[in-house]
């Protein structure tokens, strides 16, 4: 469900329009560093600072309720360095310890699931987004938001298992369209024949035989299933066959080689919240959109 469909409005007054944002790449995750926070309370100490009102874009509160601080549109003053180009959501508490306030060991149940909601929702509903970071993680930031004890990754992996897995991968038999397609184009120009049906775009017997035959030669279990190790596995040998074609083709092969270092950047992030399956799936996305293809 689209997050305007259950995004309470808090009725807050900002001292000046906001601006528009005009690219969404990304989501940060911030704690409010207090207990208790309420759509006002925020809307108060950021006008206490200057700004024209609530700096993040959403707000989640401890019983699960999501409010719209300032407007899901708007550039957000949340986290210098993406403020242009992400999507603020605050969650209601203090988790990270502190000596001078009492703090949060443990988010309720009711908030997290709405922080993974809240994140799942905006990725569907802006597919440009590729990121989800802490605030601490966004580059240059010198703060600990959102807290050691904010479930940073917990929230991130929650994300990518109900998005990602069940909405954008894993093509297996019976599927069907533009991507089959594109599949069995790959498959043949990486001399995995379809004889009899050819790239018709239907994921039948001939096409689960080449792709358990490639998953043979990249060592994968021969299930049939195109999963995010199968077409990682495609991309290097897409982009083995290009370097052979450097010369006559510098331009295809350049595009590969960007393609893959990125993905080596992603893939060597480790345990970093930032190795985000969304970002694997923009590069294949990215890989098939490639000419040739
Ligand atoms: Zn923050």
């Amino acid at each position: 469900m689209p997050v305007k469909d259950y995004i309470k409005d808090a009725g807050l007054k900002f001292t000046g329009r906001p601006k528009k944002r005009n690219a969404t790449n990304g989501i940060v995750l911030h704690h409010a560093a207090a207990q208790q926070a309420s759509p006002r309370q925020i809307h108060e100490w950021h006008l206490k600072r200057g700004w024209i009102g609530a700096g993040y874009n959403i707000l989640v509160r401890k019983d699960g309720s999501v409010w719209e601080l300032r407007p899901l549109w708007a550039v957000g003053a949340h986290a210098q360095g993406a403020n242009s180009d992400s999507i603020g959501v605050c969650a209601e508490g203090m988790y990270h310890p502190s000596d001078s306030q009492a703090f949060d060991r443990v988010m309720p149940k009711a908030q997290f699931d709405a922080m993974v909601r809240v994140a799942r929702d905006l990725l569907r509903e802006y597919p440009s987004i590729i990121w989800i970071k802490g605030h601490k993680e966004v580059p240059g930031a010198a703060t600990v938001c959102p807290g050691k004890f904010f479930p940073l990754d917990e929230i991130i992996q929650a994300v990518k298992d109900y998005t990602v897995f069940k909405e954008v991968h894993s093509m297996k038999k019976g599927d069907r369209g533009n991507d089959v397609q594109k599949l069995q184009k790959v498959l043949m120009q990486l001399g995995y024949p379809l004889p009899k049906y050819g790239a018709d775009g239907i994921f039948g017997d001939e096409t689960l035989a080449a792709v358990n035959a490639f998953k043979k030669t990249a060592s994968l279990p021969q299930n049939g299933i195109v999963d995010t190790a199968t077409m990682l596995a495609i991309i290097d040998a897409v982009g083995a066959g290009k370097e052979q074609l450097e010369k006559e083709n510098a331009q295809i092969n350049s595009g590969m080689q960007t393609v893959k270092k990125e993905l080596v950047k992603v893939l060597e992030l480790g345990t970093n919240a930032e190795k985000s399956i969304t970002q694997i799936r923009e590069k294949i996305k990215s890989v098939m959109a490639l000419p040739g293809l």
